[in-house]
């Protein structure tokens, strides 16, 4: 095995480079099939053969179940820690076998605090928008906390009246409304996970060349925890990346000192040096916002809840939804699982009717994580011209006129053909 390493916070990719891949359940194995040649034919042509990936398959899901009996063995995730990194496509979530999820339960064992879901618009998808392509966005979703980490206890049971008894008596809570029937859910959100996300999002948007990073949050409401995010969020902004950012705090402290036009001459002044603009707007204004003035926002740093109803909305803009790519990452370690973000779609498994754009684009976001954006962008144009001359899978072909219908494998064929 040929695996990379992390040194001094940067990654050391051998030109042959193992990575492990998890095709999944349903409609992931004949996606897996039809990408692995794009992927492949991509980093030969950008590299004249010099570089390979060296596929790894390893097992999750039912695949998994059936040959060991257990969903997610303890070999899979020894694989992923060696090397990192894994590629991996939608697994069906296991009924009543000890899993909330297998996705979050890689998430957390491996401690993957940012999901990162890039949206982008590609010319010809339809889309319920006039005007999709201002839709150019980068999410980056807390992933460790917030409700997800599932406090939660039941109405009626003991344990939950004994809680609130001790919030009513010991923290003077007088404000629940049906004590007898209330179910009780707790949101831990800690300066550490909001800060390592947040300087994620700022790192990523210098590193790219992005122009704001938004925090959403809905702190009006929230104010020790969504509330807090923001406050930590400028904070961390403000003392870490202070030569390099301009907050609208700092805009709001000017123009309440100063004025608001001293306020706007420090904004552009920020904005002719290159600084990046740190913002924030309340979750459910950012929700018409990004119908009305998508073109505004660029990186988004978000609380777990807010960027799991952020990404599906903002992928349906751009018609996206099936094609949305993604990556769970922990910038601090190395580890990411690049992934399909969609299901195992069990109505068309086996069909050769699912579109395979979702895991090609997640194995594009791997390839730009390796530093080989030269293959990546193979990928994007390759999938760019399908989309542009109307070749295409079943989902999209059927809202397209005069598409050419292709099978998953045929689509990954035309990819191949074009890279
Ligand atoms: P789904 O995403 O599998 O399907 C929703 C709809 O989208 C279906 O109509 C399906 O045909 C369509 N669709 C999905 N992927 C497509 C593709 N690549 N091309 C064309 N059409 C596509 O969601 P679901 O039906 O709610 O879930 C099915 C199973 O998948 C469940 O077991 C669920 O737990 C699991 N799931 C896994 C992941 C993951 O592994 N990341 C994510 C979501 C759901």
């Amino acid at each position: 095995m040929s695996y990379l390493t992390v040194e001094n916070q940067g990654l050391n990719v051998p030109d042959q480079v193992t990575i492990p891949v998890i095709p999944g359940d349903g409609v992931g194995r004949e996606i897996w099939q039809a990408s692995q040649a794009v992927i492949d034919a991509a980093v030969a042509k950008a590299y004249q053969n010099k570089r390979q990936i060296l596929w790894q398959k390893i097992l999750a899901g039912e695949e998994a179940f059936k040959q060991t009996g257990t969903y997610l063995p303890e070999a899979t995730l020894t694989a992923i820690k060696q090397a990192k990194v894994a590629l991996k496509g939608p697994l069906t979530t296991p009924i009543g076998e000890g899993f909330r999820s297998l996705n979050v339960t890689l998430r957390q064992t491996l401690d993957l605090f940012a999901c990162v879901r890039p949206v982008r618009y590609f010319t010809g998808v339809p889309s319920p928008l006039k005007h999709p392509e201002k839709t150019d966005m980068v999410i980056f979703r807390e992933n460790t906390e917030d409700v997800y980490a599932g406090i939660e206890f039941l109405a009626g049971e003991k344990q939950t009246q004994d809680l609130i008894a001790i919030l009513k008596e010991q923290f003077q809570v007088q404000k629940i409304r049906f004590p007898q029937t209330s179910s009780i859910g707790i949101k831990p959100v800690s300066k550490e996970g909001s800060q390592r996300l947040i300087g994620s999002a700022i790192d990523y948007a210098l590193a790219n060349q992005r122009q704001s990073v938004t925090l959403v949050h809905k702190g009006n409401i929230m104010k020790f925890t969504e509330g807090h995010f923001k406050k930590w969020g400028y904070e961390l902004a403000e003392t870490q990346y202070a030569d390099v950012c301009f907050t609208m705090q700092t805009f709001e402290k000017i123009a309440k000192e100063q004025g608001k036009a001293q306020a706007q001459a420090a904004l552009e002044q920020a904005q002719k040096a290159g600084k990046l603009i740190i913002k924030d707007v309340i979750a459910d204004n950012f929700l018409q916002q990004i119908l009305l003035y998508p073109e505004k926002y660029d990186v988004i740093a978000t609380c777990n809840l807010n960027g799991d109803y952020i990404s599906d909305a903002l992928a349906a803009q751009v018609g996206g939804i099936g094609i949305a790519p993604g990556a769970n990452i922990n910038y601090h370690t190395g580890y990411a699982i690049f992934e399909a973000t969609h299901g195992t779609a069990p109505d068309i498994a086996g069909q050769g009717k699912a579109n395979p754009c979702s895991l090609l684009l997640s194995a594009a976001m791997l390839l730009d994580y390796l530093g080989w954006q030269e293959a990546s962008q193979l990928i994007m144009q390759a999938i760019e011209k399908a989309i542009a001359t109307k070749q295409v899978t079943a989902d999209f072909a059927q809202a397209m006129t005069e598409a050419t219908l292709l099978s998953t494998q045929e689509f990954g064929e035309l990819l191949v053909e074009i890279i």
